[in-house]
């Protein structure tokens, strides 16, 4: 699916479903409370009879004259998360396949670059290959940003926080040589470049676009769904810093409300990409088809 803005993005799917009820995600948002906002009767991006957010679970692929780049890997395939059932042991095939619906094999990608490194952000960063995790991607750079990767690593060597998603979907790729430490304003090309973005985790990263014509920010899970473009002050449940979060959405809203830039997160579904407006005091946001 390709989505608007600069290069060529394009979305590929790993997990796309009904996720939750709005607070499990989103704290505040109480039945009541979610119940006021515009979004809630959107039915693309919320399952209105059973008041769950719509939520995808997919990477962006951005083709620039030099470089194919993948960001996020989702959740993939194999990894043990008993807590969450949709993630744990999952054995299907989509995701590999429609990468190659989209024109692409693993070999082909150039630079992965997780915008944090929750576990649905690294998971196909490795594929289970005779018992042994390897990088699903082996031609690639792995791109992480110094703080993101000096947070999840403190957060590894203590037993109390550390997370099987860094055993079984990064550690493999720095064994395997193919992990890059780069500042939060590194640029991979001529218009490709990251941005900090602290809040959701320490060191979460947006990717900015632009090819001179267009702008274009994936922002990850800066924004988790579109209901927090009408509430900003809205963090999630695994955000490490809530409040630092609120204020960095906030921050970003205004900062691209009213230009035209296209905003592409992590989770939104279809269509993927908004533009935001301006709404009084607040924001709301426009797509492609309105
Ligand atoms: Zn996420």
């Amino acid at each position: 699916m390709r989505l608007p803005g600069p290069f060529v993005v394009t979305r590929v799917v790993d997990l796309f479903h009904p996720f939750r009820e709005p607070q499990f995600l989103l704290p505040d948002a109480t039945p009541e409370a979610f119940a006021e906002t515009r979004v809630s009767k959107d039915t693309r991006f919320v399952d209105v009879a059973n008041c769950k957010l719509i939520m995808s679970f997919h990477s962006l692929i951005v083709r620039t004259p030099r470089n194919v780049i993948l960001v996020d890997t989702c959740v993939g395939n194999h990894k043990e998360r008993p807590l969450l059932p949709e993630w744990h042991q999952r054995t299907d095939g989509e995701y590999i396949k429609n990468l190659a619906a989209d024109g692409l094999t693993p070999a082909d990608i150039t630079h992965v670059l997780c915008t944090h490194l929750h576990a649905d952000h690294v998971g196909w960063n490795t594929k289970l290959l005779n018992g042994r995790w390897v990088p699903t991607f082996p031609n690639a750079k792995y791109i992480i940003h110094k703080a993101e990767f000096a947070h999840a690593e403190a957060a590894a060597r203590d037993p109390a926080t550390r997370h099987a998603s860094w055993d079984d979907s990064v550690q493999p790729v720095i064994d395997a040589k193919q992990v890059v430490l780069v500042d939060g304003d590194h640029e991979i090309e001529p218009g490709v470049r990251l941005m900090p973005a602290p809040g959701h985790t320490p060191g979460n990263i947006v990717l900015v676009l632009d090819d001179g014509k267009q702008r274009a920010y994936l922002v990850g899970d800066t924004i988790h769904h579109p209901v927090q473009i009408e509430r900003p002050h809205w963090s999630s449940r695994f955000c490490f810093d809530p409040a630092q979060s609120a204020l960095t959405r906030a921050k970003f809203l205004g900062q691209v409300a009213e230009t035209g830039a296209w905003v592409i997160p992590a989770h939104f579904a279809p269509p993927c990409a908004v533009q935001v407006v301006a709404d009084g005091a607040g924001f709301w946001f426009k797509t492609a088809a309105e």
